[in-house]
């Protein structure tokens, strides 16, 4: 996908600290971090939010999903508890249209209720 950042991310011809990688995931710290462990997962297959990839290839969430588990299962964020979120479009906050997951964690979490 033309001039999109974590397309670029994941060629590694924009730097990121990697936290994660499988066949079909990528994941990297967020570089603006709203909370003390804060990660992005993303498909390694571009599309731009989570109703395009469930339109186009709704396998792809799952493969995130898995890599979501085992990573928070080896860094002790399943055992602390941990917020997946997604923003699309203009009210919700997207900035990168390629869908990502925020992982958020390493502290008790506000907003939401909490
Ligand atoms: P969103 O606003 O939900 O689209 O999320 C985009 C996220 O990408 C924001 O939390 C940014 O801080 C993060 N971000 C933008 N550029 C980079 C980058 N080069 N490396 C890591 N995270 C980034
Ligand atoms: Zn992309």
């Amino acid at each position: 996908m033309i001039d999109c950042l974590f397309c670029k991310i994941i060629k590694g011809e924009v730097p990121s600290e990697k936290v994660y990688e499988d066949e079909h995931v990528f994941a990297f710290k967020d570089i603006y971090p709203m909370a003390k462990e804060h990660y992005l997962f993303i498909h390694k297959e571009h599309s731009e939010n989570v109703n395009d990839i469930s339109r186009n290839d709704p396998s792809q969430l799952a493969q995130i999903f898995g890599a979501i588990e085992a990573f928070t299962k080896s860094n002790k964020l399943e055992e602390s508890g941990f917020r997946v979120v997604s923003n699309i479009g203009e009210n919700g906050g997207q900035t990168v249209f390629h869908t990502h997951f925020h992982v958020l964690g390493g502290e008790k979490l506000k907003g939401f209720g909490a």
